[in-house]
């Protein structure tokens, strides 16, 4: 597994354990090179999934890129890594149990919102920012305000 910190080649297992349900393995790793300490996930995945693109280009789902992209919205929210797997594995699960093989990056992404709001508001406007793609001020202000707003 490549470092992510340096881009070594090779990193060591420190530790490794499955989680209670035993559906995915948590693996402790260091850099040799750098030092750096990481963890990683290994998981079975039931279904090949493609992603539908807003341009309509198409990608193999790739269970890491959207385990990054969360990971990226919650940075510094003391947020445990355990928790950023499990919000991806139900997600998982929900695009696998449509029955479909295509999926639209849209439909993860709203599900991923869904999930954030109830865990961080922070990390729900970090992550509408980059997936709604706001460029100005005033569409976080619109943003924020609307998330306020009493229901
Ligand atoms: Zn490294």
């Amino acid at each position: 597994m490549r470092c992510p910190f340096c881009g070594c080649l090779d990193s060591q297992v420190k530790d490794s354990r499955p989680s209670e349900d035993g559906s995915t393995i948590r693996r402790r790793r260091s850099c040799p090179e750098c030092g750096s300490r990481f963890t990683t996930f290994e998981h079975v995945q039931l279904r090949d999934l493609t992603v539908v693109k807003r341009d309509d280009t198409r990608a193999v789902f790739d269970r890491d890129k959207l385990y990054r992209s969360i990971n990226v919205a919650v940075r510094k929210r003391g947020i445990d890594p355990d928790h950023v797997d499990k919000i991806v594995s139900s997600i998982v699960r929900q695009l696998e149990a449509m029955g479909e093989n295509e999926i639209k990056t849209s439909d993860i992404g709203q599900r991923v919102m869904d999930c954030l709001l109830e865990l961080d508001k922070v990390a729900y406007i970090r992550y509408a920012s980059v997936y709604m793609n706001f460029t100005e001020t005033k569409d976080f202000e619109e943003f924020v305000s609307k998330l306020t707003e009493p229901k």
